[in-house]
């Protein structure tokens, strides 16, 4: 009997380094490689945010656009499915007599929740679902510590794993797939989502586009065309521009890129062209985004409370609409902030500067409750990530895992130093 089995792309859009794939392909006589527009990611939130907003929509649209072609032309192709995967997916579990369905491990609640509603429908059609860890650099079942003890501070994670442990191998993309003849299917534009386009603003950092051909070409040109990356670390608190910071994080979040790829590439460009600290920093940067996933699976759904995973217990205040409004518009009055909040509003980017500061200054100028902005930047952002975005706003609300209690941003200072010509400001301030 053909043994057939599903590849479910989620937020791991690519043939390269795809440890889901690889292992798909080695056990099964055909494989069907499937993406679902999942109807919950396009919900309204309890936060009155969108899951999902236009510039993120539109990068996924890309992704999985690219994704279906780059398939094609291995003489596969990508079945495009919108609605509740759980339904969707046993769709074609019936159709194609599918036996295993391959996909990437979650770890956050809603998606784990997802991922178990699916394996029950399965269960059902007598289909198993089998996981993988694919968007870490390190595997956390080899870490010298069991996520519950992992230490709750950065430094003393990074030590550990600088001292104790290996980034594994990559998985190489397939020259080749076998797949049954599938029905052709047509990917949604955005009003099928629900949301409507809007076209990027000429002053936008970076012109992102979705899909793994994209990452792999700011990769090369970030290495080695423009040789940014040896300056990485002196630039990387700038604001604008496309070089002062590498821009992948879009394509991280949606799996165009594995983080392991960025890594290996690094190590070969450090031999062939020289090693310094702003090689190093990028390798130090990407273990903060292994690190707030570990920590999710540590803490869980604590990262999502007022409280956080701090243990204090702040007072609830009634929420001030009016002024998350003006945050949210750029209207707040102070210049710095406004600037960063209208880049966000008409991009979907901000620098990590930018972030930091918008972000100190809504807990503790504006002292509203830090998920309305946290929920906000997850509409609004292009690479959002919910451990990375959940996690970093924890941390600068004092409830996440800094080790100081209150990092507050004197946001005068930050200004001047960040931005001392006002170039920034003058950049998203003046009227187009
Ligand atoms: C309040 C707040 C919210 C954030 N939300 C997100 C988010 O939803 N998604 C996201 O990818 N990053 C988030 N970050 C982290 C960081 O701001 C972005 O990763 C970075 O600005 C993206 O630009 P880049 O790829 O050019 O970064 P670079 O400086 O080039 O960094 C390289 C990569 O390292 C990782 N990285 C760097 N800084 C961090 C960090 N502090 N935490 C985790 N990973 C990091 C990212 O994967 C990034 O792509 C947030 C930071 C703050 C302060």
């Amino acid at each position: 009997m053909v043994k057939r089995s599903i590849v479910w792309f989620k937020t791991d859009l690519r043939l390269h380094d795809n440890k889901t794939l690889v292992k798909a392909i080695a056990q099964s006589d055909g494989i069907i490689p499937v993406y679902c527009f999942d109807d919950t990611h396009y919900k309204t939130t309890n936060f009155g945010f969108k899951k999902t907003g236009c510039y993120r929509a539109q990068f996924i649209l890309e992704a999985v656009c690219n994704l279906k072609d780059n398939l094609q032309k291995l003489n596969s192709d990508l079945l495009v499915l919108h609605g509740n995967p759980e339904v969707e997916l046993s769709k074609i579990v019936k159709e194609f007599n599918v036996k295993t369905v391959f996909a990437q491990e979650e770890i956050t609640n809603e998606e784990k929740l997802t991922q178990n509603k699916v394996e029950k429908e399965l269960f059902n059609l007598d289909c198993s679902l089998q996981t993988y860890q694919t968007n870490t650099l390190y595997q956390f079942d080899n870490l010298p510590f069991n996520p519950e003890n992992a230490p709750d501070v950065f430094t003393n994670f990074r030590k550990a794993v600088e001292k104790d442990c290996i980034i594994g191998d990559m998985f190489e993309a397939p020259k080749q797939i076998k797949s049954p003849k599938l029905p052709l299917t047509i990917l949604p534009d955005l009003n099928a989502l629900q949301l409507e386009s809007t076209n990027t603003d000429v002053r936008s950092a970076f012109p992102f586009k979705g899909g793994e051909t994209e990452a792999l070409d700011r990769l090369s040109n970030y290495f080695y065309n423009t040789k940014s990356i040896l300056t990485y670390k002196e630039t990387r608190n700038g604001m604008v521009g496309d070089s002062y910071s590498t821009k992948f994080s879009a394509w991280l979040a949606l799996g165009c890129i594995s983080a392991k790829k960025i890594i290996a590439e690094l190590k070969v460009f450090e031999e062939k062209h020289e090693a310094n600290t702003s090689t190093y920093w990028l390798f130090f940067e990407l273990l903060w985004r292994d690190y707030f996933k570990l920590m999710m699976v540590k803490h869980g759904n604590r990262f999502f409370l007022r409280d956080g995973i701090s243990g204090l217990i702040k007072a609830a205040k009634p929420l001030n609409k009016f002024a998350l409004k003006k945050w949210i518009d750029g209207k707040t009055g102070n210049d710095f902030i406004d600037a960063n909040m209208i880049e966000l509003k008409k991009t979907g980017f901000m620098s990590n500067r930018g972030r930091q500061n918008v972000a100190s200054y809504f807990c503790n100028d504006l002292n509203l409750d830090w998920r309305y902005g946290a929920a906000y930047f997850e509409e609004q952002l292009i690479d959002y990530d919910v451990c990375s975005n959940w996690g970093n706003w924890a941390y600068l609300a004092g409830v996440g895992n800094d080790p100081r209690s209150n990092r507050y941003f004197n946001i005068e200072k930050q200004a001047s130093v960040y931005d001392p010509n006002a170039t920034f400001r003058k950049l998203w301030l003046t009227k187009k």
